[in-house]
């Protein structure tokens, strides 16, 4: 049994619907469609979800919302029309996207989930039609009736642990079952989604639910690309990478697949594959438990702007107690989240991200250190970058960190700061953001290219 996700691209027009249904015919365990709403057909188009914010926030305004609900409207209409639909889905489409602008707008906490909510629904029932119209036993079931119950908690919601019980049951039946993404209904009943990219979420809350045999994630591209194909020309794709290496990736910038989608997949133990919807037969990327063959120690390298370093050094650091926790409670006081703290001797780095720091922050921060902790020198450094290298079985390789330090050596690359967790999941380079795109270049071919690992 698979459950199948097809993003918005992959929905986008009548040519890539007819290429998701061949998709879902060619394997009868594909039992479980869950559809994003349609995404852009090119670079300039607009996704019905944005579309919907619009029709939003007209309607909340007061203007006139005649012209936002008919060109959402005729986003539908174009792929009925073009598929050969029969006109009563669209009807039906219609007077659904029509009756948002009929809901209360006083006190209603769930309006706008309602309405973004409205983009995977109507397609959904778009894509049940066409399925069944098509030879495929397909029923188009809410999430309601398939038991995602979540969380009050409106943009952001999460699934409740006891709707799996109630998922469950789907598993019984042969239909193909077509589920709208991206949202659940709180237990009074309120539409409320995911954050925004959530229908991955929903694939895998599906998968582990019915306990799939496998989640597939049909996207755009031929799976999880080794390095940003923005910097690196025609990066090669992974074929198998650990939930934990693409959690390590994920932190790092990689974005092919929502964050929170990991959790329920890896929970329920259910292998998840990213292929291309226009092209299904390259094998894409699996995300696995545990490396099935002998994988090359390092499986990506990303990089990430928008770090900041507050450094400090105190002579005899080391030897004072309480130092850290005093450090600490400096910045939970000012409501600072950080993410890595690299230390020697007598000093000590924080880094973390930019958006957490205003210039009052940095300046009471720096107050407090020389008052309070009374270091001996610190400073604030902005404009870095990290650059991650991931791989699970580098903790049985010698020389991972050789190479890559050699290879940034080569380029002329400062290393400011190293980090590596004890798990030797990865290792963390901190480098000026004006290097970033070079020490990426130079790390993929050190590891990749020249295969000297
Ligand atoms: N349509 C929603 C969005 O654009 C959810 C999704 O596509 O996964 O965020």
């Amino acid at each position: 049994m698979k459950v199948i996700k097809f993003g918005g691209s992959s929905l986008a027009s009548a040519n890539q619907l007819e290429k998701v249904l061949n998709i879902v015919k060619s394997d009868p365990d594909r039992r479980f469609v869950v559809v994003s709403a349609p995404g852009k057909r090119s670079a300039d188009d607009t996704k019905v979800t944005d579309a919907l914010i619009k029709y939003y926030r007209d309607y909340v305004a007061g203007n006139d919302v005649t012209k936002r609900q008919d060109w959402i409207i005729n986003r539908y209409a174009a792929m009925v029309e073009e598929l050969g639909l029969r006109p009563a889905i669209l009807e039906k489409i219609s007077k659904s996207i029509k009756k948002l602008a009929t809901l209360p707008i006083e006190e209603n906490d769930f309006l706008y989930d309602t309405f973004l909510a409205a983009g995977e629904n109507n397609n959904a029932k778009l894509i049940a039609a066409y399925f069944s119209q098509n030879g495929v036993e397909a029923r188009y079931v809410h999430p309601r009736e398939a038991g995602i119950v979540v969380t009050s908690e409106p943009g952001n919601a999460r699934i409740l642990p006891s709707s799996y019980d109630k998922i469950e049951e789907l598993a019984d039946g042969d239909e193909v079952l077509v589920i709208p993404g991206f949202f659940g209904v709180t237990k009074d009943d309120q539409i409320c989604t995911f954050s925004r990219g959530g229908s991955d979420v929903t694939g895998s809350i599906i998968a582990a639910g019915v306990k799939a045999d496998l989640y597939e994630n049909f996207t755009d591209v031929n799976g999880i690309f080794a390095a940003h194909p923005g910097v690196i020309h025609k990066p090669h794709s992974i074929p198998e990478l650990t939930y934990r290496e693409m959690r390590e990736l994920a932190y790092a910038g990689f974005s092919v697949l929502h964050d929170e989608a990991l959790i329920p997949a890896y929970r329920g133990k259910i292998p998840l594959v990213i292929k291309n919807t226009n092209n299904p037969d390259h094998p894409g990327t699996k995300i696995i438990l545990k490396h099935t063959t002998h994988a090359f120690p390092v499986v990506g390298i990303a990089a990430d702007s928008g770090f900041v370093s507050i450094n400090m050094s105190k002579y005899l650091m080391n030897r004072e107690v309480g130092f850290g926790r005093k450090l600490l409670e400096v910045l939970e006081e000012l409501n600072i989240s950080w993410e890595h703290m690299p230390t020697g001797i007598d000093d000590l780095s924080i880094v973390l991200r930019q958006r957490e720091l205003t210039p009052i922050k940095e300046q009471e921060i720096l107050r407090q250190l020389t008052q309070k902790l009374e270091v001996d020198t610190a400073d604030i450094e902005h404009d870095l970058s990290i650059i991650m290298i991931v791989g699970e079985n580098m903790k049985s390789h010698v020389g991972v960190t050789a190479t890559a330090a050699k290879a940034l050596s080569d380029n002329n690359i400062n290393i400011q700061m190293l980090s590596q967790g004890s798990s030797e999941v990865s290792i963390m380079f901190v480098i000026k953001s004006e290097q970033e795109k070079e020490a990426l270049k130079a790390l993929y071919a050190a590891f990749f290219e020249k295969k000297e690992n």
